[in-house]
Parts: structure tokens; C-alpha cells; sequence
């Protein structure tokens, strides 16, 4: 078995991947239902993110800042100023916000989200 902290940064870079790869796909203009699921979304994941210190962390992340729902930009935006809060607190860089869109690119082209039909 690997060390307990290589299979903890393993989650860690999955975890964060989908996490902003989600948010880099959000619609621009969302509708009501989308922002309800992306909150709930980032809810139960720091609810079930199977670090338990990690997840009481979060938990408390998200009281202070909640999630920003109202467009692509301002959800990607939150997702990374978050993620740097977390890498603040293990001391870890900073990383650059300003090209966030670009970098999480999830490979699906044109497709759009599912939406409500
Ligand atoms: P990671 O932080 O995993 O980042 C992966 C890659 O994402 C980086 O290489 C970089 O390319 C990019 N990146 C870095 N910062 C940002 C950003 N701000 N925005 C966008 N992209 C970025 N570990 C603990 O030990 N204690 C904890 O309490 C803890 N809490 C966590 C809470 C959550 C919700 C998550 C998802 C993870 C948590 N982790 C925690 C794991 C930790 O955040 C790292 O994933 C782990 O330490 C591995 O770090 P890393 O240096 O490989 O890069």
C-alpha cells in the first residue's frame, strides 16, 4: 500500500481536477435549477469528501465564502480563490486565478451542459 499521504494528495489533485473542470463548464447564464444543483453539488461534496479533518475544513470554507453560483466566470473564479484557502492553509502556493477558464479545458468541445429538456 502507498503512504497515507500520496493516496491523500491523489484524492486531493482528482478531487480539485473535477471540482474546477466542473466549474469551467458551468453556464455562463445560468438558470435557477442549474444554480440550485451546483450548490448543492459543492454542499455534498464537502459533505462526503472522505478526509474527515479535509471535510470539516471545507465545511467551515463554505460558511465564510459561500459559493458563487451566478455565472461561469464568477463559479470558476470562487473555485479557485477557495482552493487557494486550502493551499494557504497547508502552506502550499498560490495559484494565478487570471487564466483559470483556460486551464481547466474538459476536453468536450462544443457540447453543452445537459440543461431541462
Ligand atoms: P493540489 O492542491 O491537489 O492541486 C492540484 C493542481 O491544481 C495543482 O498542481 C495546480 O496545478 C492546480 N491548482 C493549485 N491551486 C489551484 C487553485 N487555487 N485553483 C485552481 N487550480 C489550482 N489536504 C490536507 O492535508 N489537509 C486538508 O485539510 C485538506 N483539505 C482538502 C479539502 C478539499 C475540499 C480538497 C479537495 C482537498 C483537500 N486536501 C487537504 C488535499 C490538498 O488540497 C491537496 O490536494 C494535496 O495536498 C495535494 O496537493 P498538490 O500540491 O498535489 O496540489
Amino acid at each position: 500500500q502507498m503512504a497515507n499521504e500520496t493516496l491523500k494528495a491523489e484524492l486531493g489533485n482528482a478531487a480539485w481536477k473535477l471540482l474546477h473542470t466542473i466549474l469551467a463548464r458551468y453556464p455562463e447564464a445560468p438558470v435557477e435549477s442549474e444554480k440550485v444543483y451546483l450548490k448543492r453539488y459543492i454542499e455534498s461534496f464537502a459533505q462526503v469528501y472522505p478526509c474527515g479533518d479535509c471535510a470539516r475544513h471545507f465545511i467551515k470554507l463554505l460558511q465564510q465564502y459561500p459559493p458563487q453560483i451566478g455565472s461561469r466566470k464568477s463559479a470558476a473564479m470562487w473555485g479557485c480563490f477557495i482552493h487557494n484557502k486550502v493551499n494557504e492553509r497547508l502552506a502550499k502556493p498560490r495559484y494565478d486565478c487570471t487564466t483559470i477558464l483556460e486551464d481547466y479545458d474538459c476536453g468536450c468541445g462544443a457540447d453543452e451542459l445537459l440543461g431541462d429538456e
